[in-house]
């Protein structure tokens, strides 16, 4: 598998902590946030979209964020991934604070550690299956042939050994999502984000994604994180954090005191 972060020539990477060595590896959460709140100002008015989150996953931890729309699930995946800045608290990759990173060591370390999955696949439409999945592998240094060879057995993985050279339109919503899942995969993620994945798909279709998650999270320790308003999704996670209006009302992966955990679906 190319892996990306062992790039040597990248002038920001020398800025991000590396990867295999150092403080990162000491780290017993992959992601962990504290207090987090995001407001968005609509004209007058302040959305509160997220109002004192805090989380931590675990090394390969498959867990499921539930919550009716408009709960701030979306809110908090992207602020997990770094794509968007909290309005406070802090949130932590692997160690690594966001807060102290500029938007280019952020993008930097997303690309090497966060693959992200969608509800409307976002693919490119004038792409094919396997040039969807090269396309985040485009800009680094990997060797083509590799590449070509990683894309091609991730999609047989997902089940799209006959569509590689298709383009999404000749695709159905099912089969899309697993190029996408791919193209999240390619580069070696330790955490996968996924923004109700199943959201445009019908039953069957969405349960075999849910399922080629699980299994992924199974056979490659791939720590996950899924959203969904689905109570059907939950049945697989080994976790369920549940938000309502901006907070987590109830998490069944918290561990007491004790060193129990409160919990498991699993
Ligand atoms: P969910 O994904 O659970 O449906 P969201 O995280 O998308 O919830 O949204 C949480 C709240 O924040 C909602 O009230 C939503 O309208 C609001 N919100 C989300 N993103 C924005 C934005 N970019 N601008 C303004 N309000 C937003
Ligand atoms: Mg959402």
């Amino acid at each position: 598998m190319v892996n990306p972060k062992r790039k040597e020539d990248d002038p920001v990477g020398k800025q991000v902590p590396e990867q295999d060595a150092g403080p990162l590896t000491t780290a017993t959460d992959v992601v962990r946030t504290a207090d987090l709140w995001k407001l968005f100002k609509l004209g007058d008015e302040v959305v509160k979209a997220l109002r004192g989150v805090t989380v931590s996953v675990r090394p390969g931890e498959f867990v499921c964020v539930m919550g009716p729309s408009g709960s701030g699930k979306s809110t908090l995946l992207h602020l997990l991934g770094g794509l968007e800045r909290p309005t406070k608290g802090t949130i932590e990759l692997l160690g690594q604070p966001y807060a102290g990173l500029t938007e280019s060591q952020l993008s930097l370390l997303r690309h090497q550690t966060i693959g992200f999955i969608f509800q409307s696949f976002n693919l490119i439409p004038l792409l094919t299956a396997v040039e969807n999945v090269e396309l985040p592998l485009m800009f680094d240094d990997a060797d083509p042939g590799q590449v070509k060879a990683d894309c091609r057995e991730l999609l047989t993985r997902v089940g799209l050994e006959h569509r590689l050279d298709h383009v999404p339109a000749k695709m159905s919503g099912g089969e899309q999502q697993r190029v996408a899942i791919a193209r999240a995969l390619i580069g070696g993620p330790d955490l996968l984000l996924a923004d109700e994945p199943t959201a445009n798909l019908d039953r069957s279709n969405g349960a075999a994604i849910i399922r080629l998650l699980t299994e992924l999270n199974h056979e490659r320790g791939m720590t996950t994180v899924v959203s969904t308003h689905d109570a059907s999704v939950a049945e697989h996670a080994s976790r369920v954090i549940e938000m309502r209006d901006g907070k987590v009302i109830a998490d069944s992966g918290v561990v007491e005191p004790d060193g129990h955990g409160a919990g498991s679906a699993r």
